[in-house]
């Protein structure tokens, strides 16, 4: 197997200006045409398979928001799609979540299954977006379960990828993903390699390869451990300002 990017985008928003959870249409247009350039070609996580020619990169979307219907019609090909059960067709509140975040619609079963029907392969975000850190083990299994079978049942299609909530992915949870067969996504940077473990697997987020910078060429150039070790601390300072500004605020 050779190496492969997974890229973790949320919603797409109409203005210029990129967020964590949103990009803007005009900037992933722009990013596509680099991948086109750069002989990237898409492939949804069921179907990544070794290319000899091409890079073959998967395209996910996290939450299964109703603004990715904006760059459908745009993609190379179909993506996947990380649904939070509980939540589909209503609004992205879930308990934990914070205030900056954009609030949108989730899409609708019906939407999914269009997606579905095109070609998209539908994935697991658990059923109500809870932070696996303060989840007791029965729970964390009941969520991995329940957004599994909901998925099955509405799709009638076996459903194999998991995204854990947040990129957080204790060892109990990454266990139960394992249990199940399924693929396991979190938000550790990386190419997905041949030694990764299948249930913990790296992805890159869109926000850092739309801005130019260390990671943006990083859809069809795998970053090397030094790279890598400086994504690492930079998320860390700014999750500790992060910190630092929610104490002072
Ligand atoms: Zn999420």
């Amino acid at each position: 197997m050779k190496a492969y990017p997974v890229i973790t985008a949320h919603g797409i928003s109409d203005t210029d200006c990129n967020s964590p959870t949103h990009v803007s249409l005009k900037n992933l247009q722009g990013w596509l045409q680099d991948c086109n350039r750069n002989q990237v070609h898409f492939e949804t996580l069921e179907s990544v398979v070794s290319n000899k020619n091409k890079i073959a990169a998967c395209l996910t979307f996290d939450d299964a928001l109703s603004s990715i219907l904006k760059c459908v019609e745009y993609l190379p090909s179909p993506g996947t799609i990380f649904v939070v059960t509980d939540y589909v067709g209503k609004l992205n509140r879930w308990n934990g979540q914070p205030s900056w975040v954009t609030e949108e619609l989730c899409l609708s079963w019906t939407q999914i299954k269009e997606l579905n029907l095109e070609g998209w392969c539908i994935g697991a975000h658990s059923c109500s977006h809870p932070d696996f850190d303060k989840c007791r083990a029965k729970q964390i299994r009941n969520e991995i379960e329940t957004s599994k079978k909901t998925i099955e049942d509405q799709i009638g299609q076996k459903c194999s990828h998991f995204a854990y909530p947040y990129g957080i992915a204790p060892r109990i949870a990454q266990e139960i993903v394992e249990e199940y067969g399924m693929g396991g996504y979190g938000t550790e940077p990386g190419w997905v390699g041949p030694r990764d473990p299948l249930n913990c697997l790296p992805r890159i987020d869109i926000y850092d390869l739309v801005r130019s910078g260390m990671a943006s060429d990083w859809a069809w150039s795998e970053p090397d451990q030094m790279d890598l070790k400086i994504m690492k601390y930079k998320r860390w300072v700014g999750s500790g300002l992060r910190n630092i500004r929610r104490i002072a605020s």
